[in-house]
């Protein structure tokens, strides 16, 4: 029986909590969030300048109509906040050999022309002429999706706690310890300080931090350290859009991808790997061999950039799901909770649709995308189809 309007508590205000919270108040619920802030929390993976926003999921059509529909969500965003946050600058993939059925870029390319869109073929030949920062040949084939691009995401939380405030979201600076059982059902939670703080429902969005906080979870949620590196700049013109947009260069092989440089000159190159199991407070810093292995991928591709200095770092965290799908559910032994995570490196783009997936799950309203984040039990591990398997 779907749920009525009570006291939720929501747990962490990264994407998903922030989201959450605000759909939940707009359905009446009196909602806290909890997070020890400040907010947004600069630990917290969706706090960054800039995430990519994509379809292109190689022959996941589930994931590209997913992001197909968020990207209706941005551009309502977009005419409804007071600045645009998603810029549409578009995608630029790029394959090492020449695009191949199997491959990451030959079926993102696949399922974007099955599904009505008509990418930019790019050949290695032309890169250079058509994206002057790149050096022609350095990669061999490769499309540009016009229908892509990047979001400010740090603002974007921001603005999603913003707006949850106005509409009277209590925010409660506390760290979540444990859930507070009354019977057999969770009835609030227990803060770091002792408070309990009682509700009909607690929602845990912790990203990183949710196998460490529901220790149940570990077998299929997990914590690893992603390197960034911010580069700087003094041509922003050359390494902005729309002459240098998104990218992602054999991705699936070798991890790396990028974003525009921002007004600031600040240019980042992440790696989508398989990156490094940690806890969340001992993560490692960014090594000097990680900086040295991007000198020389950029060294070949984008030549002007080699020896651009690191203005920046930062080891960001993914929550990894065993099986690369996020996790968004009630906990079936623990009834009153209900889990939204596993962001597993690509849940960002998905922030217009979180708040009402989460709050549908929780309210028991049948969602169409829900089905594929229901609860699981752990099995044999796979990954999203962009994901490097080289740390
Ligand atoms: C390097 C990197 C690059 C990425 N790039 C992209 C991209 O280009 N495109 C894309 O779509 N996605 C990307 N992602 C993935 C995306 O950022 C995440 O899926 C998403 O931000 C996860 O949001 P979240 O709300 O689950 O977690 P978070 O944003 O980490 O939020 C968790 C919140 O929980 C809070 N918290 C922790 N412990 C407690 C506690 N005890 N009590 C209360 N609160 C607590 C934290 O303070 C934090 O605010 C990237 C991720 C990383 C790390």
């Amino acid at each position: 029986m779907p749920a009525s309007p009570g006291h939720v508590v929501v747990v962490g205000a990264g994407v998903f909590g922030a989201a959450a919270a605000l759909e939940l108040r707009r359905r009446g619920w009196d909602v806290t969030l909890l997070d020890p802030g400040p907010l947004p929390h600069e630990h917290a993976s969706s706090t960054d300048v800039s995430k990519v926003v994509r379809m292109d999921y190689g022959a996941d059509a589930f994931y590209h109509e997913l992001a197909e529909a968020a990207l209706e969500g941005w551009d309502r965003w977009n005419r409804e906040w007071p600045r645009p946050l998603y810029h549409q600058d578009g995608f630029l993939i790029l394959s090492r050999g020449p695009m191949a059925p199997g491959g990451f870029e030959h079926e993102s390319w696949r399922v974007l022309r099955e599904r009505g869109y008509r990418p930019e073929r790019v050949s290695g030949s032309d890169l250079g002429g058509r994206f002057p920062a790149w050096r022609s040949g350095a990669l061999t084939d490769g499309y540009f999706n016009e229908r892509a691009g990047w979001a400010e995401s740090a603002e974007a939380v921001a603005r999603l706690v913003e707006l949850g405030q106005a509409a009277g979201v209590r925010w409660r600076a506390a760290a979540f310890r444990s859930l507070r059982e009354v019977g057999s059902s969770v009835g609030g939670v227990i803060t770091t300080a002792g408070e309990h703080v009682e509700a009909d429902r607690v929602v845990v969005c912790a990203g990183a931090w949710t196998p460490t906080l529901l220790p149940w979870l570990s077998d299929r949620l997990r914590a690893t350290a992603q390197p960034v590196v911010y580069l700087g700049v003094d041509q922003v013109d050359h390494f902005g859009a729309p002459a240098f947009p998104p990218w992602a260069a054999d991705i699936a092989g070798s991890g790396w991808y990028g974003l525009p440089a921002l007004a600031d000159g600040r240019l980042k190159v992440g790696h989508h790997g398989r990156g490094i199991a940690v806890r969340p407070d001992q993560r490692p810093a960014v090594s000097d061999g990680h900086v040295q292995a991007l000198r020389a991928f950029l060294r070949e591709t984008i030549p002007s950039l080699a020896d651009a200095p690191v203005v920046g770092t930062r080891s960001c965290l993914y929550c990894d799901a065993f099986d690369g799908d996020f996790l968004i559910d009630h906990d079936p032994d623990r009834p009153g909770l209900v889990v939204a995570g596993g962001g597993s490196g690509h849940g960002f783009k998905f922030a217009p649709l979180h708040g009402v997936l989460i709050a549908d799950v929780l309210e028991g309203h049948p969602n169409r995308w829900a089905e594929r984040f229901r609860w699981r039990s752990a099995s044999a591990g796979r990954s999203e189809a962009a994901r490097a398997r080289k740390a």
